[in-house]
């Protein structure tokens, strides 16, 4: 089975591709590198010993993605390619709108022209919006009060490949809702490199750890929430990647959304306390004023992706933390 993986050297996408070849799928990749570095396939070799071929192509380049779909039959495409910082979306809408619709788009359409209707697609819980409740189900309207143009690029994505499922049943496409991916392969040999300041809780916390940064601010310590920092569900992204092989398995007809979570709420200052016991030393931190559009708590409820993808997570933060102090070691 041959799969077509778009944005295969990110960070997710290039675990996917890790646990596809280790399956003994065979791999195209499409990324045009805006995030991430081509030195990634060297580390997937490693890990596997076997490098997939590699387009490096911008889905924006339509006639070029054309000609790879003609040049190969792929039975399945995976498509994580596209922007993803939330407040640069914010400054950036027409950016990030081109890039993940259009992007989004060509592929379908050359997907449709080629007969290739098998699609995972990366989606996020930021569809959910602000929903009210903490706990999210994948029957709850999406859609609503979502803050940045990233969510809403994801939301809208939903949208177009509910249409496609509905106008066109040779489709089978489903959308994985991810909570917050953490960590990386246990080799340390690939994982999440960000460049700059980080925004995201993990890499900030890496680079506290390594001086690169003073201290870690704590975004708000007054919710109502147990010690009134704000709780996610931090999902391992090997445990991440493992869903979307499940998710192959269950591709049928039309249009499915599962949630890709723990089920299982940690707060930032638990997630702290997890580093300084597995770092051996205290991590620099300090309470700051709330961060504009954070909800106070959400998790995943991820009983359906449970039952239907026969899928669970089995790693902890304890593993994220462990698994990302070694990738550091290996820069
Ligand atoms: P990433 O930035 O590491 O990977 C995305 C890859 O897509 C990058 O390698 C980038 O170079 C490539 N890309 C972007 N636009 C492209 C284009 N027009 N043409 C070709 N390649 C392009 O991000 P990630 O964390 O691996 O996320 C993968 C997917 O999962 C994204 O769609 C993201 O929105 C989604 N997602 C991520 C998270 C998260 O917290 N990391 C959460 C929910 C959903
Ligand atoms: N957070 C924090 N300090 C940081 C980065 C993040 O306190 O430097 C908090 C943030 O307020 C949120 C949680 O950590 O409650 C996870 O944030 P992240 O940006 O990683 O993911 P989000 O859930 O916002 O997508």
């Amino acid at each position: 089975m041959k799969v077509l993986v778009t944005g295969g050297t990110g960070y997710i996408g290039s675990h996917v591709v890790v646990e596809l070849l280790n399956q003994g799928y065979e791999v195209e990749i499409i990324d045009n590198l805006v995030n991430s570095k081509i030195t990634v396939l060297d580390q997937i070799e490693k890990i596997t010993n076997k490098k997939p071929i590699f387009h490096q192509i911008d889905l924006l380049d339509k006639p070029v993605l054309e000609q790879i779909f003609t040049n190969s039959h792929f039975d399945l495409v995976m498509h994580f390619a596209g922007l993803k910082a939330v407040a640069e979306s914010v400054e950036q809408p027409l950016r990030y709108y081109n890039n993940n619709l259009t992007g989004t788009i060509n592929l379908l359409e050359c997907m449709e022209n080629h007969h290739v209707y098998n699609l995972i697609f990366s989606s996020s819980a930021t569809v959910y919006g602000n929903p009210g409740i903490p706990e999210y189900t994948e029957n709850l309207e999406t859609g609503h009060n979502i803050s940045s143009s990233y969510g809403k690029t994801k939301y809208m994505i939903e949208e177009i490949l509910k249409d496609l499922a509905i106008a066109n049943p040779n489709f089978n496409i489903i959308a994985l809702r991810y909570f917050n991916p953490i960590g990386n392969h246990p080799s340390g040999l690939i994982g999440e490199d960000p460049n700059g300041i980080p925004n995201n809780l993990m890499p900030y916390i890496m680079k506290v750890a390594k001086g690169e940064l003073p201290e870690l601010s704590i975004y708000g310590n007054d919710y109502s929430t147990p010690d009134g920092t704000c709780r996610r569900d931090y999902i391992h992204v090997v445990d991440l990647a493992k869903g979307h092989l499940s998710a192959i398995d269950a591709l049928e007809s039309g249009f499915k959304a599962y949630n890709l979570g723990t089920g299982s709420p940690v707060s930032v200052l638990e997630m702290v306390q997890t580093f300084e016991k597995i770092n051996g030393k205290p991590l620099p931190h300090k309470f700051s004023p709330r961060r504009a559009g954070d909800l106070p708590e959400f998790w995943a409820n991820p009983s359906l992706a449970n039952r239907e993808l026969n899928w669970q997570t089995t790693l902890t933060t304890e593993d994220a933390f462990r698994d990302t102090i070694s990738f550091i070691e290996h820069q």
